[in-house]
């Protein structure tokens, strides 16, 4: 029964095959960070448009920030 053979070696194939997938699954998760958002950049407001940019793209001015130069000088003068 040839036929029958081969069925099984299918079907132990195709175990093993879902086996490793599942272990491979596993070991993924465990290795994996927990998902921890790529750290948002800080949102800060333009205090003369009110604009929201990231804090690396903003004009500081003491405590206020700023979406361009513009802005700034208008909102000091
Ligand atoms: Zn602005």
């Amino acid at each position: 029964m040839i036929l029958l053979k081969l069925l099984l070696l299918v079907v132990i194939i195709w175990l093993v095959y879902s086996l490793l997938k599942k272990y491979s699954r596993s070991v993924d998760r465990d290795e994996q960070a927990p998902d921890v958002p790529a750290s948002p950049e800080d949102m800060v407001r333009c205090a003369r448009c009110g604009v929201h940019l990231p804090r690396s793209e903003a004009i500081l001015s003491g405590d206020e920030t700023f979406c361009c130069e513009a802005h700034r000088s208008e909102h000091q003068s």
